[in-house]
């Protein structure tokens, strides 16, 4: 018997049309959990380290988390993974909502898909009945009317639908698969979907979800539903209204935008409008936001509501997430009823509402540039917001100027030459980022941000504050009931932390304290997204109700298998150093792991070097970003330690000729050259 789990996968190669139900391997479970940790396993053992994203090979995953479908509360995220067309790297993405716990009622804790069906098509799981069915009537449907189809179609209103719209039809590299309350957006995920001829995937379950120690769940259950509740009596003084509360962050309950609009540049990341929120502004926002916010809505099994239901006069309604609410208002210089009418049409579409408007607005400065002319834009209307419109249309139909700009701007400024690639100031590893420009390094975010697997300005967030309290007193009342630290020196780290002086940024967090501070934030992901914890109620915000403390406890009453914080830790460090690998196979190394070159006004190489040579020895990785075959033997990865010193990349030579060991800085150039 498995619990918390199913036990069962649904393995569909839609070149076949065949269906399987494969019963998965327990031992996979006590080494990788579950959701990200056992995909990224699949995604290493099965598809070639020189597969193409778009390619029968390619596979394109739709897990659920470890805990999903229980009563743990906000366990319910569906973890979609493949190789990115965009970063032709690794990507993963979580959708919120109801999805996965509807697939584990259902039966199943995957559906991994394989080859490419010659056509349009969508997969309809109905608990033991499973389907692949003709979708050719759907094509060019958007995204949210086709889950409302299909749900009538087949006469299942309960039924939950992850579709793609146009975008992922076309193949645009940075769609998005929609799911109602939710999407997965980052990498590209859509486009792979569309390019198996996947329109959407329906499911309906109504079985039970068992685990092994149910009073003991329940019991922990009920902690984090009190302590939520006490969170929400006590925000968290001193910090951003965005901050203080709990959520995924509470976007469409909150209407103070102070703190996004005046930190983040504004258009294509060059402008920051430090004075623009005013009681003028806040007052037309709160008007805009009341106007077209119909309900607030949670999640699957979640008390939060951090999302909602949106209808614009004369649009169809829609549900807005989180900080897309405000990224095309900020990309085109407008307001706010701009940014909820777009993201409608973009929702319909399935594009990333961070990566589009950034797009929009490289093409729009090309333009003022003259890199791009007139010509390139024909028939474009003159306002702004009419350019964003037009613009979108014709990304997601990839017509004219919209098939470049389709590929993300790394792939647009390299095919439009005459110094285009120098506006592409704002990827990471080839993806588009949110345009956030600081005036001075901060250590933590900086490790963070260079060397995520998930390529995501998101992934910076963590349990430990972004910056220092300006008083002695408002520290120490911070710390006094953080109870969720791994360790009580994260409270020295903070109450040392000052403002100004020898202990700021960017001297301080220390180097050692800095990389401590990442492997937490960091460890605290990769176990939320094995599980399939909403990041809002855990690795996300500060003081959360998940942490390292009752996390073990979650996944051994649940599952049966026991887990301490060491154990818990270690999987979730294994998993860290298996996505790295599955990377590292693709080609990326040291040089890669860098944020935007103007990402902080001051830069300083040297620390930036012993900064990334220390967390390279902390994760035991060498130089060069590489695991050492020493770390992977001891986290039981043996078959990627041999498959990686077959191909010689373990213990490769730097360009100067010279091995490196743990943390020691090689020679070396980019190597993530997929030009
Ligand atoms: S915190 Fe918000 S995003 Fe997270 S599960 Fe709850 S409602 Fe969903």
């Amino acid at each position: 018997m498995r619990y918390a789990e199913t036990g069962f996968d649904l393995e569909v190669d839609l070149s076949r049309g065949s269906i399987d139900r494969v019963e998965t391997d327990p031992e996979m479970t006590k080494l990788h959990l579950g959701g990200l940790g056992t995909s990224a396993r699949i995604l290493w053992d099965r598809v070639p380290a020189d597969a193409e994203p778009f390619s029968d090979e390619n596979l394109l995953i739709f897990s659920t988390g470890l805990l999903c479908g229980t009563a743990a509360p906000g366990c319910n995220r569906t973890i979609v993974t493949t190789f990115s067309p965009q970063t032709r790297l690794m990507a993963y993405s979580m959708m919120g909502g109801f999805w996965a716990p509807e697939l584990k009622h259902a039966g199943y804790d995957k559906v991994i898909l394989r080859g490419r069906s010659p056509d349009l098509v969508y997969l309809w799981i109905n608990n033991d009945k499973v389907e692949i069915r003709d979708a050719s009537h759907l094509r060019g449907k958007g995204a949210i009317e086709t889950a409302e189809c299909l749900r009538q179609e087949l006469k299942e209103p309960n039924a939950q639908v992850a579709a793609i719209g146009l975008a992922g039809e076309n193949r645009v590299f940075y769609a998005s698969i929609e799911q109602g309350r939710s999407s997965a957006s980052r990498g590209g995920i859509g486009a792979v979907m569309g390019d198996k001829g996947l329109k959407a995937i329906v499911v309906r379950g109504t079985k039970d979800v068992n685990v092994a120690r149910p009073a003991e769940f329940m019991d922990l259950c009920k902690g984090v539903l009190d302590y939520i509740k006490f969170r929400e009596d006590h925000p968290i003084p001193g910090v951003p209204a965005i901050l203080a509360v709990l959520g995924s962050p509470q976007e469409m309950k909150i209407v103070d935008e102070e703190w996004h609009t005046t930190s983040f540049m504004w258009g294509n990341a060059r402008t920051r409008r430090r004075d623009f929120w005013t009681h003028e502004i806040e007052e037309k926002w709160r008007k805009t936001q009341e106007d077209v916010r119909t309900r607030l809505i949670s999640c699957y099994n979640c008390p939060m509501k951090c999302g909602a239901t949106i209808s614009v006069p004369g649009q169809p309604t829609y549900m807005m997430k989180c900080y897309s609410k405000l990224t095309y208002t900020m990309a085109a210089y407008s307001d706010l009823e701009f940014g909820f009418k777009i993201a409608q049409r973009a929702t319909e579409y399935g594009v990333d509402g961070f990566s589009t408007p950034q797009v929009m607005a490289f093409a729009l400065e090309l333009l003022e540039a003259g890199i791009l002319t007139d010509a390139d834009f024909p028939g474009m209307p003159a306002d702004v917001e009419g350019r964003f419109f037009w613009l979108l249309d014709r990304i997601v139909r990839r017509e004219g100027i919209g098939d470049l700009l389709a590929d993300g701007t790394y792939w647009a400024a390299k095919r439009i030459g005459k110094g285009a690639e120098k506006f592409d100031h704002n990827t990471i590893k080839k993806q588009e980022q949110l345009p956030l420009k600081l005036g001075m390094l901060n250590p933590v975010y900086y490790l963070m941000y260079s060397t995520g697997e998930k390529i995501n300005i998101t992934q910076i967030e963590g349990q430990f504050p972004q910056a220092p309290f300006p008083t002695m007193e408002e520290r120490e009342a911070f710390v006094k009931d953080w109870f969720q630290v791994p360790d009580d020196k994260f409270k020295q780290y903070l109450l040392d932390w000052e403002p100004r002086g020898e202990n700021s940024n960017p001297l301080y967090p220390s180097v050692q304290a800095s990389c401590d501070i990442v492997d937490w934030q960091e460890k605290m992901h990769y176990i939320d997204d094995a599980l399939g914890t909403c990041a809002g109620l855990s690795s996300f915000p500060l003081k959360p109700p998940y942490h390292i403390h009752n996390f073990p406890g979650f996944v051994s009453a649940g599952t049966g298998i026991d887990f301490d914080e060491a154990s818990l830790w270690k999987a979730a460090t294994r998993n860290r150093t298996l996505l790295r690998a599955i990377n590292v196979r693709r080609g990326m190394r040291r040089a890669d792991d860098k944020p935007p070159e103007d990402h902080w006004k001051k830069r300083f190489p040297d620390l930036e070097k012993k900064l990334l040579n220390e967390y390279y020895k902390m994760k035991g990785f060498d130089g060069n970003g590489i695991p050492t075959k020493e770390s992977l033997l001891d986290l039981e990865l043996d078959c990627v330690a041999e498959d990686l010193e077959q191909r010689g990349i373990i213990g490769q030579a730097n360009a100067a000729g010279q091995k490196t060991s743990a943390g020691e800085e090689p020679e070396g150039k980019e190597v993530l050259s997929h030009a």
